[in-house]
Parts: structure tokens; sequence; C-alpha cells
């Protein structure tokens, strides 16, 4: 059995929404559809789930909502006309609009919020299954009400509450055929309606694949494949073949370091129960796209992909014998700790020790406080903070027990006239990182591009 979700770009219209159905029809094994929200039609357009915001806004701030509710309807409404549904889904679809705006001043705000946003996917699986059942395929419409899907945590960041899937597991064994399921949203315990973050269908689907053990998850989107790097700064890597296959590591490694492929949360629930993932384009569907799974048949001294994060910051403390000191390292992260700032990287030199942190957790206003807590704690000859850092990451299982994949890059950059401010590889040898200058960025995964893909 395959689950395979669709984003909004594969839901957008009736053109894709037919393609959609033509890909779900070519393959009955394809039993379980969680669809997204309509997404944007073209670049200026909005998707439903923001419009659906911008109407909560209005009804938490008490203006007019006629023109944002018309905007809701009308993207369903041309859906619906365009695959001639009648207009009975439309009605549905306005009533339930209806009815959840009723709520405005029974919930507290972020619940009214959830409740409003959950409305695109919800009634976009309403209306998929209408649109399967007037091309001749009978399909239903499943909640996640339905089949326990519970959430805790967060309103707008809830997490799965893990004893959902047994209930996800018993209620799918009941269903026969088709089922189209709304992604990204669940119910909290006490029966309100919550969602996962932004671009939480992508969730509801590997937990649906973890849950019924599917043979395997697929995601739709609208590219053929992962690229090795980001096509916006090296727009070759288009004319390339594509990432075929990765594994669970290579994603993480890549994903950290800003690879769109997949938010880590989405995927979890997919490796924890090894349910591989492939990712396809809706536009075209023959493509193979890209399998991520638990293992793969690796090339020696190949790289899967170059990622490039910013917003990074590097705290250097210098201390003479800094070494033979018991407890350094623990008391320097005690101060990040008391102030919640969680550490990414530590690298450490002799006399130095260096933790990279996310910008976003030290911003400059906090950079005062650190230093005076860390001066007192530690007594160090220095301390200083770079900012603006880029962090390049090096992926690819092929590099394992492979020499001179590190000397490759540091000569690449090294050609290109980049300093590095630091080299971190991991004990399992399946990637490294290197910090660099913002401003160098761009260049830098250039640089590393052609060395090993060029
Ligand atoms: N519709 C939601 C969003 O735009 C969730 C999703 O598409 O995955 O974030």
């Amino acid at each position: 059995m395959k689950v395979c979700k669709f984003g909004g770009s594969s839901l957008a219209d009736a053109t894709q929404l037919n393609k959609v159905m033509d890909i779900v029809l070519a393959d009955p094994a394809r039993r379980i559809v969680v669809v997204s929200a309509p997404g944007k039609r073209h670049s200026g357009d909005t998707k439903v789930t923001d419009l659906l915001i911008t109407l909560a806004q209005k009804a938490i701030d008490g203006e007019n909502t006629d023109l944002a509710f018309g905007d809701v309807v009308e993207r369903y409404a041309s859906i619906a006309d365009e695959l001639k549904l009648g207009d009975g889904i439309t009605k549905k679809i306005e009533a339930d609009l209806k009815e959840r705006l009723q709520q405005v001043s029974a919930l507290a705000n972020e619940e009214f919020l959830d409740l409003m946003k959950a409305a695109g996917e919800d009634n976009n699986a309403k209306l998929v299954a209408e649109a399967f059942a007037a091309r001749g395929k009978a399909s239903r419409y499943v909640s996640p009400k339905d089949t326990g899907l519970v959430l805790k945590g967060g309103f707008g960041d809830a997490q799965l509450d893990p004893d959902s899937y047994a209930r996800l597991s018993r209620a799918f064994s009941n269903f026969e055929g088709l089922v189209i399921y709304p992604g990204f949203f669940g119910y909290t315990k006490e029966g309100k309606v919550a969602t996962f973050p932004r671009g939480g269908s992508d969730i509801t689907g590997s937990i649906l694949a973890a849950a019924v053990c599917a043979d395997v998850y697929e995601n739709f989107t609208d590219v053929d494949s992962v690229y090795p790097c980001d096509p916006r700064i090296v727009e070759d890597v288009k004319k390339g073949e594509g990432i075929p296959t990765m594994t669970y590591r290579e994603m993480r490694e890549l994903s950290y370091a800003g690879f769109g492929v997949f938010n880590d949360d989405a995927v979890i629930p997919a490796v924890k129960a090894r349910i591989p993932i492939n990712i396809r384009n809706t536009n075209h569907p023959s493509a193979p796209g890209t399998m991520i799974q638990q293992s793969r048949r690796v090339i020696p001294g190949t790289v899967v992909g170059i990622a490039s994060a910013d917003g990074f910051c590097n705290i250097v403390v210098e201390k003479y014998l800094m070494n033979r000191q018991i407890g350094f390292g623990r008391r320097l992260l005690q101060v990040l700790e008391n102030e919640g700032i969680s550490y990414e990287h530590m690298p450490s030199g002799v006399d130095s020790q260096c933790v990279v942190v996310k910008e976003q957790f030290l911003p400059k206003e906090k950079e005062h406080k650190i230093i005076q807590h860390l001066r007192k704690e530690l007594e160090p000859d220095y301390i200083t903070i770079e900012r603006d850092l880029t962090m390049l990451m090096v992926v690819g299982e092929g590099m394992c027990y492979t020499p001179g994949m590190l000397a490759k890059a540091c000569l690449a950059l090294a050609s290109a006239g980049i300093s590095m401010s630091m080299v971190n590889q991991g004990s399992s040898e399946v990637s490294f990182m290197i910090a660099i200058r913002k401003q160098d960025r761009d260049a830098a995964v250039k640089a590393l591009y052609k060395v090993f893909f060029g």
C-alpha cells in the first residue's frame, strides 16, 4: 500500500487536480491520499491557507469579513465549476466556513485561528473525494477525528500524541478502497482543532504512512527530484540528473543546512517506521523522483549534496591551559543553558573552545550579558563572537573511508579565495561542515559544486 501526499501546488486548480486523479488512478496501491489546501496557481497568487488566516484575523478584529470570505469560497467554487461537480460542494464549504466563523468569540484567538486554517485542507479533502466520484471512482473522505489523530503542544505548532498510532492503524484496517484524508491538522484531547506548523500536511502523510506500515510514502510536489544543491545558487544543477536515492541520514544532514527536502518533523514518523519516502513531481509523474530510504548503493568518493545555511555565530573562548581544567566545557555550556540557548557544534583547539549557535538564539542585545557571564564563570583570556557565518555542508555516504574528500573541498575554496572560519567532521564521516563568511556563500557553493559534480 502507498500513502501519497499532494501539496498545495498540486491542487491549486482543476487542471492540477485532474493530474492528481490520473496519478492516483494509475496505481491501485495508492490507497491513502493526503491533501493540502489549494496552493498558489501562479507566483502572484495567494494560498488558501493564507486567505483563511486573513479571514480569521478580520473576524478576530471584528472587521467586515465578506470580502475575505468570498475570496476563500471562490477558490473552491472555481475548481468545482471547472470539474462540473455542481454547486452542492461549494454550498457545503460555505456552510462549514460560516459555522467555523461563529466560533470567534467562543474560542481563544490561537484556537480560532487553527480552526480556520484547518478548513483549508478539510474542505479540500471533501472536494477531492467528490472529484473522484465524478470520475467514477468511489472514494471516502476520512477525517483526523474519525481516526483518532490526537495532537498535543501549542496551537499552530502542535505535535502528534504517539498514542494516536494504535488508533490510526486500527481505524485504517477497517477502511476499504480509496481514502482521501486532509493534512495539516488533528484534534487535541479536549476535542479542539489544532494544526501542525505551516507545511504540516507532509507530517500528516508521514504519520499515516507509519501507522499503516505503507510500502512507500509518496510525496508529490512540483520538482522532478531533489537537486544536489540550491538551483538559485547554481542554475546548472537543473540540467543535471537530480538525486535518485539518498539515505535518511543524508537527508537529515542536508535538511539541517537548509535543504528544503522535508522538514524534520515530517521525516521522523516515516524514518522511525523505516518507510521509504519518494519525492515526486505531479507535473511529471513518469519521473522516478528521489527515493529516500535506510540504505542505498554507494559509489566510494561521491557526494550526494551540498547545502548552505546562513544565520550562525561562533562563540570563541580562549584560555591558556584550558585542557587541564576539569569542567571547563560543562561550565561554558551551563552559561548558555541558563540563557536558554541551544548549541549546534563545539569544535575545539588546545587552548580554545568554539561554540556554534544559531544567531536567532543569540541576538546582539544578549551578547553583552553572555560575555559577562562567561568571563565570571571561566575567567578566559579572550572571548569573541563572530557573526554572519554561513555553514556549508557537504554530504554523502560515499565519503566514508574515502581519503581526500575534505582536502578537495578545502582546495576548491582556497582556489576561490574563500577563507574558512571553522571545519567540523562528525565521526560518521557522512558529512563535513565548513563555516565561512556569509558574503562568500554563493561563490563557495559554486566552487564545491564544480569540484564534486562538475
Ligand atoms: N496548507 C498548509 C500551509 O500552507 C499546510 C500544507 O500545505 O502543508 O502551510
